[in-house]
């Protein structure tokens, strides 16, 4: 019944860790999710009072236009000149976006063509291999490992897919390896770009969710990258705003233009009240990013601290509200967690082949929670 692309998608593990939640839950089981890559926190009430107002305002009930609020995009500007020095044109250097998942999924549309090749880490955010699959390209799965600090290794990508490559994927703050960028890995990526001829899209979603003084920078801000690439960005995390379905695309004005032009055709753009409110997330008080940080960093003191007491080997991490840590066996970790602890962990098989071997722990559960977790994995066989 399906179309052959739809075969061509790798299994949705997280769609049978939900099952297997499930079934828990109606066993009677106090399950803790450590699962989810989305903030239990609550968006600020000063954004979730702008929507209200905008939302009340009948000029915003028409459709969007489709690039998004001209005074949208110039707070995006704003923003991004304010925290990382970057300067944007808001009228041809930033798109909105419903989510940076939008302009993840759809870029590959505009500029790959069937068989070419698209570089994505592995282990990575799922959907920059499923895009590349619904765009029929050939994905080059870059392994992110630990000796190399969960960078890629440029120089191991071989001629013939340097060739065939049009795009590559990078994240940094990175899910779900909780990796940061190093200082000449950005560089690099624009050498690389340059030499083979590559567009770049850059990952940011984690970039405010950061730890101990760590200020995550932008790829915009590394000489040469305007020319590049782009970068995807979003309100989810920063602002606790998952469920409203607001981003950006910010760079190159070229490359912007193409992914705009696949959008005009699928969507109609973001609710205008969610745009109006997102300008007061960008411009208003940065005080609750902040104090959202600090309860992620203690979060993450009580997981690292509990996990080494138990005697697993893991990196307390400097950005995102991941924790990844190695284990022997991911899929058989991850069951017996749920069976004999309940708690839900994410194997990180699920982020492809380069995941293998690790459990990925999300921080976005209480402390009281957390700590529970800890107590209850007493009892479990690493
Ligand atoms: C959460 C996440 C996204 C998508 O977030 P949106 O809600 O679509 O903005 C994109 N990339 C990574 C790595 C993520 O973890």
């Amino acid at each position: 019944m399906y179309a052959r692309r739809m075969g061509d998608l790798p299994p949705y593990l997280f769609a049978r860790i939900d099952e297997m939640k499930a079934r828990k839950i109606s066993q009677g089981v106090d399950v803790i999710d450590l699962g989810v890559g989305d903030p239990d926190l609550p968006t600020p009430p000063h954004i979730v009072d702008a929507l209200c107002t905008a939302a009340r305002n009948p000029e915003n009930h028409h459709y969007p236009s489709y690039a998004g609020l001209f005074a949208y995009r110039e707070a995006v500007a704003e923003w991004y000149g304010r925290r990382f020095g970057v300067d944007l044109n808001p009228a041809s250097e930033v798109l909105a976006l419903m989510g940076s998942k939008d302009g993840i999924a759809h870029i590959p549309e505009a500029f790959i063509n069937p068989g070419d090749y698209v570089l994505a880490p592995s282990p990575g955010y799922p959907v920059y291999q499923t895009s590349t699959l619904f765009a029929e390209g050939k994905v080059h799965e870059m392994p992110l490992l630990a000796e190399n600090d969960f960078l890629p290794r440029l120089d191991l990508i071989p001629k013939d897919v340097r060739k065939k490559a049009r795009l590559m994927f990078i994240n940094y703050p990175n899910n779900p390896t909780s990796a940061i960028t190093l200082p000449g890995f950005f560089e690099e990526v624009v050498d690389f770009a340059r030499e083979n001829d590559i567009l770049v899209v850059h990952d940011n979603a984690y970039s405010e969710i950061a730890f101990d003084g760590y200020r995550a920078p932008s790829f915009l801000s590394t000489d040469g990258a305007m020319e590049v690439g782009i970068e995807m960005h979003s309100l989810s995390k920063t602002y606790n705003m998952t469920g409203w379905r607001i981003g950006m695309a910010c760079g190159n004005a070229e490359i912007l233009a193409g992914l705009g032009r696949v959008k005009t055709n699928v969507d109609s753009g973001v609710f205008n009240a969610v745009q109006h409110a997102a300008i007061t997330a960008l411009l208003g008080p940065q005080q609750p990013v902040e104090d959202a940080c600090r309860i992620y960093q203690e979060r993450r003191d009580i997981l690292v601290k509990g996990l080494s007491g138990l005697g697993y080997e893991v990196t307390s991490p400097k950005a995102t509200f991941y924790v990844w840590m190695a284990v022997d066996d991911c899929m058989g970790f991850t069951a017996r967690m749920l069976d004999e602890a309940g708690i839900v962990v994410t194997p990180g098989i699920g982020f492809g082949k380069g995941g293998d071997g690790y459990v990925r722990f999300a921080l976005t559960r209480s402390s009281e929670r957390i700590q529970e977790a800890i107590e209850r994995m007493r009892g479990i066989s690493p």
